[in-house]
């Protein structure tokens, strides 16, 4: 591909390894006219189910909104992006094996609110609260009642 520095036509892998479970290839790069490096993510495309918001009207699904989500819930806490990607990864595993064409966004909710916990309590929290935009202070109150049944375990 061409530089993004330049837009110069040639350049080169330097490195590259799978990512998220085998699901990504990362490529290191680099411009033989600018010298500079850069990343790319490679992924197979496959179609994922529509999203049915709580309004009922339907979406595409969203990676990237989806993604700067859970960054923002994982913002200052001990989760790496490449963890995160895998989460990404695995959650359109779990969409993909419903095997329907709609699905409700809750279910998409649900799904990374289940990983997250395992993950990142304060992620989870964090996230729920986003996610959900909390209806009323029980929902949270259920949410901190639901971590409280984990670290019993
Ligand atoms: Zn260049």
């Amino acid at each position: 591909m061409y530089c993004p520095f330049c837009a110069a036509q040639d350049t080169k892998v330097i490195d590259s390894r799978l990512v998220a479970e085998g699901h990504q290839i990362r490529r290191r790069r680099q411009c033989f006219e600018c010298q500079e490096r850069f990343t790319t993510f490679e992924t197979a495309e496959l179609v994922m189910p529509r999203i049915i918001k709580n309004d009922g009207n339907r979406q595409p699904f969203d990676e990237e909104k989806l993604r700067a989500g859970l960054m923002r819930a994982l913002e200052k806490r001990p989760v790496s992006a490449e963890h995160i990607e895998t989460l990404i990864t695995q959650l359109k595993s779990a969409l993909r094996a419903t095997g329907e064409r709609e699905v409700e966004s809750k279910l998409i909710g649900n799904i990374l609110m289940e990983k997250l916990k395992d993950i990142d309590q304060v992620a989870y929290v964090r996230f729920a609260s986003v996610y959900r935009s909390f209806q009323d202070i029980k929902e949270f109150g259920e949410a901190i009642a639901g971590l409280d049944d984990k670290s019993a375990k």
